[in-house]
């Protein structure tokens, strides 16, 4: 249960003075639902302005406080289209526009009578040969001279809200915040002289300070490492079954390669977990083709040697079925009976599945999370492989442990090579296994780096390539923020290659039904189409080693990493592989590098190491992350800089308190629900 202190914070924003339902659409937009949401919306910056007295004093792009007369409003011609303008004069009769959009013109209007002087306060910026202040963040009859050089807080806004606005609800926020009892650890809590919980939220919000900024991203990091660890501690004291295998199976396969060193070792370490009686959780974490498949297999296979059932689970249908007739052939040998359970699956086909997963006749199952539905029973499942973990939550993680008789060896795999920092952050909680050396024989692509605008061009590379009957990827980004919009563009630039390439180009995406989905791999898989055009939905797992040429546009919008996993697509054959990466034309200095780093390199984890570096450094006091990190507060470098002292202090905290019932640990408990890694506490008895 929250503890009752908890209780204000969580209040819906509702509570709050002013808050009407025409507030709710915007902040809900924010993602602000609770009082505690808007304690939290730290300030992306803060502005300092200047008093003067007509604008030949000021700079343009400056922040100013200057008396203006308004002499005419000018509406749009269409009422809500364009901008409403109001023309002002200076002390001495410069004119400059205050302009408004949207709805704000309302505001605008009613506060900017004409010939009645006003204080206002803004960023003063060109337009055309005129001076304006776009929506200015204060308009006063009298006391403007008060704005000069008082620090404000700059929030991230969403249509229908206004600076002063939000300021207002974020006030009455910190007026409620409680005093909290302490969960720093008070050695460090003493050495770094952090502020006290309450202050620093106050702290942050009143102007640029580093060290309330740097206790609350700690705070932050603390209770994501301490709710890791308690899954983990817990997970030590399940019950699951010691699953130690004969050889008798594994034996019998017929690998066409030798496994290489690093696949070796995962597979010793895993059996070794697999032999303990506390169940398994492990991450296998290597690069795109480095060869997990045949390392899931082997482990699935020790549980069936040791009489149980292995489930795998895929994120997509597509992955699922291509896992399946992989793991399919390659068990074939070995005689043990496999079957492919999707949402898809109805009727007979179905029923004969769950018979077959009831009575143990089927030995393994691979699928989508259908194989977790609760109208799926196993006669006794011993191990589940997840596919791709990052899709899956903690939370996710722990509802399929709850599916056997005993709780299951887990083995997570990944192919998302992410900093040793962050994969602390995402899987704490888990023993990791590295596959850290590629297979043999593997060709390096050549990476080469295209102004978008080159197009042409490069669709004649394209039509090259295919000429000598190899394949080819073709990507359209994810970039609106909008899946309709990146469909839609993904489907014009489909139809364009296909007006040039006729049948050969298939088309992927997200909102394909699954059927044309698979219909359209199985054509480019059996190479009877050549071109694949696809949103990211091919950026896991596809194989396909006959592809061999990789385009993706506007390359920039991309992660890093998963640059690298798109990349890794090709070069999976031996033909020489080649990945163009268009770009636009504003591209940053950042990424010029960060696009000269995927030339440069195609080791996984340097490329996930440098991508931290080059973001953590050139960031901006509170930029949000860009959601490849589970953090809102910490920034990279405050991440790289304390999640290990945080990671330490968590484990330090369960091994000692592991029920959290020290007056720290209580405390570490009102931070999880806090923080809402509240998952953590509630799998400690009476938590
Ligand atoms: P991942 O899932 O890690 O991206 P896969 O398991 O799909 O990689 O393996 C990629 C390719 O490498 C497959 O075609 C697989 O058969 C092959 N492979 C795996 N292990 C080895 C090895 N030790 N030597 C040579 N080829 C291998
Ligand atoms: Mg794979």
């Amino acid at each position: 249960m929250r503890p009752d202190e908890l209780n204000p914070l969580f209040a819906e924003v509702e509570t709050l003075d002013g808050v009407g339902p025409k507030l709710m659409k915007p902040l809900g937009r924010l993602g602000l639902s609770r009082v505690r949401d808007l304690a939290y919306h730290l300030p992306d910056r803060f502005v300092t302005r200047r008093a003067v007295g007509n604008v030949d004093e000021a700079g343009e792009g400056e922040q100013i406080v200057i008396q203006l007369t308004p002499t005419e409003h000018k509406a749009p011609y269409n009422p809500g289209r364009g901008p409403y303008r109001i023309l002002a004069q200076d002390a001495v009769g410069n004119i400059i526009a205050i302009t408004y959009f949207g709805r704000a013109s309302y505001s605008g209007k009613k506060l900017l009578p004409v010939g009645e002087t006003r204080w206002v306060a803004g960023r003063l910026d060109r337009y055309g040969d005129m001076l304006q202040i776009v929506h200015p963040d204060h308009v006063l009859e009298e006391g403007g001279e008060t704005l000069q050089r008082l620090c404000e807080p700059v929030y991230s806004l969403a249509e229908g809200l206004t600076q002063p606005k939000i300021g207002g609800l974020v006030g009455q926020s910190l007026a409620k915040l409680p005093d909290l009892p302490e969960w720093i650890e008070p050695g460090l809590f003493e050495r770094e002289g952090w502020p006290a919980w309450s202050d620093a939220l106050k702290l942050a919000h009143k102007g640029e300070n580093a060290q309330a900024r740097e206790r609350l991203a700690y705070d932050e990091l603390l209770a994501n490492s301490l709710a890791l660890m308690l899954v983990r501690a817990d997970n030590r004291q399940r019950k699951g079954r010691a699953l130690v295998g004969d050889g008798s199976r594994r034996g019998k396969l017929q690998l066409p390669f030798p496994l290489t060193g690093a696949q070796e070792r995962s597979n010793r370490e895993i059996a070794g977990d697999m032999a303990q009686v506390s169940p398994m959780l492990r991450l296998l974490q290597g690069d795109v083709g480095a060869g997990k498949t045949v390392v899931a297999l082997e482990a699935m296979l020790v549980a069936v040697e040791a009489g149980a059932q292995a489930a795998l689970l895929a994120p997509t249908e597509i992955l699922a079925r291509q896992h399946f007739e992989t793991l399919r052939s390659m068990a074939a040998p070995t005689g043990v009976e496999i079957a492919l359970l999707t949402g898809r699956d109805k009727g007979r086909a179905r029923e004969s599945i769950l018979m077959g997963l009831m009575d143990g006749s089927i030995d393994m199952v691979v699928g989508t999370h259908a194989i977790f539905q609760d109208t799926v029973a196993y006669k006794d499942l011993g191990l589940v492989v997840i596919d791709e973990q990052h899709r899956f939550g903690v939370a996710q993680r722990l509802m399929l442990a709850k599916k056997g008789k005993t709780t299951p060896h887990t083995l997570a795999m990944t192919a998302t090579p992410i900093p040793r920092t962050l994969t602390l952050a995402q899987y704490g909680e888990m023993e990791v296994s590295r596959l850290d050396e590629l297979p043999p024989g593997r060709q390096a692509i050549d990476t080469l780096v295209f102004p978008q605008a080159r197009m042409e061009e490069v669709a004649d590379g394209v039509a090259r390539h295919l000429e000598t009957g190899q394949q080819a990827y073709w990507v359209c980004p994810m970039v609106n923020d909008n899946e309709t919009l990146d469909i839609a563009a993904a489907e014009a630039r489909y139809a364009a290659l296909k007006e040039r390439f006729g049948e050969a180009v298939v088309l992927v995406h997200g909102q394909l039904q699954a059927d044309q989905k698979d219909a359209a791999m199985e054509r480019f898989s059996s190479g009877e189409a050549k071109l694949l055009v696809a949103t990211t939905v091919i950026e896991v797992g596809v194989d396909v080693p006959a592809a061999t040429l990789m385009v993706i546009e506007q390359a920039e919008r991309f992660g890093l990493a998963q640059l690298h996993q798109l990349r890794g697509r090709v070069g999976r054959g031996s033909e020489k592989s080649v990945c163009l990466l268009l770009r636009g034309d504003a591209l940053s200095e950042t990424g010029k590098k960060r696009l000269a780093l995927m030339r440069e390199t195609q080791d996984g984890f340097r490329i996930a190491e440098e991508d931290l570096e080059l973001r953590g450094g050139g960031e901006l006091l509170g930029t949000r992350q860009s959601g490849d990190t589970p953090f809102r507060i910490a920034t990279l470098e405050q991440i790289q800089k304390w999640l290990p002292v945080a990671h330490d202090d968590a484990q330090m905290l369960v091994d000692h308190d592991g029920g959290l019932a020290s007056e720290r640990g209580k405390a570490a408990r009102t931070l999880l629900y806090l923080m809402e890694r509240d998952w953590g506490v509630q799998l400690l008895r009476g938590g």
